[in-house]
C-alpha cells in the first residue's frame, strides 16, 4: 500500500524491492500509487506495469513522477512504464470527476504546446518536432471526436480517453521534458495547490487554466468550452469554489512555482489577465 506519494515512500519501495530481488513492479491504483512505484522502477532499474484505476492524467503512462520532497513537490523525470493495462470496467466505477480530470490534463496540451512554442521563439528552448506532432494530434483528435457529447462512463469515451493520455505519456517521453503537456496552465495549477486549502484534482485545475490561458492568447475557445460543458466539465472556477481573485493570485504565482518555464504567463501581467478571465468565464 502506498501512503503517499512521497521522496520517503519511495525510498522505503527501493529498499523492498532490492531486498526481495523482485523483477517486474506492477503499480494498482491512482495518482499517488503510480508515481510512487513508477519512480521506484526508475531508481531500481526494475521495469514498471502500470495498472491505473482511473484515467484522471496523463502520469498514467509517462516518464515524469510526482513526487513531495521535503522542500517542496517536484516532477521527476525517470523512465517511460514498459506497458499499462487498462481495465474499461474498473475505470468505468472511476467517480466521473476523475474522468473529467483526465480531460482537463489532455486539452491542457492544447496551451502547453504554444507556451512551447513561445519558448523558443524567444530563443530560450528548443523545441522538439515529433514530440510536439505527437502531443497536438492527441490534443487534436479528442477534442474533435468529444465534441459530439459522451458519457464520460461509456467505453468508446474511456478508450478515447486513454488513448490520449497515452499519447501524452510518450510525447513527453520523446521530448525528455514535460514540455509538451505541460506549460503556463500547469503552473497555475501548481500555484492553486499551494494557496487553496483543498485543491481540486490537477486535471480540473490544469483544464480550466487552459481555458483561461487559451483567452490570454486571444484564441477563441467558444468550441472547446461547448464541448468540455457537454461532457459535465465545470463552466468556471467560481463554480468549483475557487473565487475569481483567488484564481487570479494562481496566476500571478504561477511562474514562481516552476522558474525557467518561459510561458505567455511571462509577457502577460495583471490587465491582461483580468480580461482572459473575463472572456474565459464570465
Ligand atoms: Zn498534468
Amino acid at each position: 500500500m502506498v501512503e503517499h506519494a512521497s521522496w520517503e515512500e519511495v525510498k522505503r519501495f527501493k529498499k523492498f524491492i532490492e531486498k526481495n530481488r523482485n523483477d517486474l513492479i506492477v503499480g494498482v491504483g491512482g495518482g499517488r500509487v503510480l508515481d510512487v512505484s513508477k519512480l521506484a522502477g526508475g531508481e531500481t532499474g526494475i521495469p514498471f506495469l502500470s495498472v491505473p484505476t482511473t484515467l484522471s492524467n496523463d502520469g498514467i503512462y509517462s516518464p515524469v513522477a510526482v513526487i513531495s520532497f521535503e522542500d517542496g513537490i517536484k516532477s521527476v523525470q525517470t523512465e517511460l512504464p514498459l506497458g499499462i493495462v487498462i481495465d474499461v470496467e474498473v475505470i468505468k466505477s472511476a467517480p466521473g470527476i476523475y474522468l473529467l480530470a483526465g480531460v482537463g490534463d489532455l486539452i491542457a496540451n492544447m496551451s502547453a504546446l504554444k507556451d512551447w512554442e513561445l519558448a523558443e521563439s524567444e530563443g530560450r528552448e528548443k523545441l522538439e518536432r515529433i514530440a510536439y506532432l505527437i502531443s497536438r494530434d492527441a490534443v487534436e483528435s479528442f477534442v474533435e471526436f468529444a465534441s459530439n457529447g459522451y458519457d464520460v462512463h461509456s467505453p468508446i469515451f474511456i478508450e478515447r480517453l486513454s488513448d490520449g493520455l497515452l499519447a501524452s505519456g510518450i510525447s513527453m517521453a520523446i521530448a525528455g521534458t514535460s514540455r509538451p503537456a505541460s506549460g503556463s496552465e500547469h503552473l497555475i495549477s501548481h500555484a492553486l495547490d499551494k494557496i487553496l486549502e483543498k485543491p481540486l484534482p490537477h486535471g480540473i485545475q490544469t483544464g480550466m487554466a487552459t481555458l483561461f490561458t487559451e483567452c490570454l492568447r486571444g484564441e477563441d475557445i467558444s468550441l472547446l468550452k461547448k464541448t468540455m460543458e457537454k461532457l459535465g466539465f465545470p463552466a468556471s472556477p467560481e463554480e468549483v469554489g475557487i473565487k475569481k481573485e483567488t484564481f487570479l493570485k494562481a496566476v500571478e504565482l504561477g511562474p514562481e512555482t516552476r522558474k525557467g518555464r518561459f510561458t505567455i504567463l511571462d509577457i502577460t501581467g495583471r490587465k491582461e489577465w483580468e480580461e482572459a478571465y473575463k472572456k474565459a468565464f464570465e
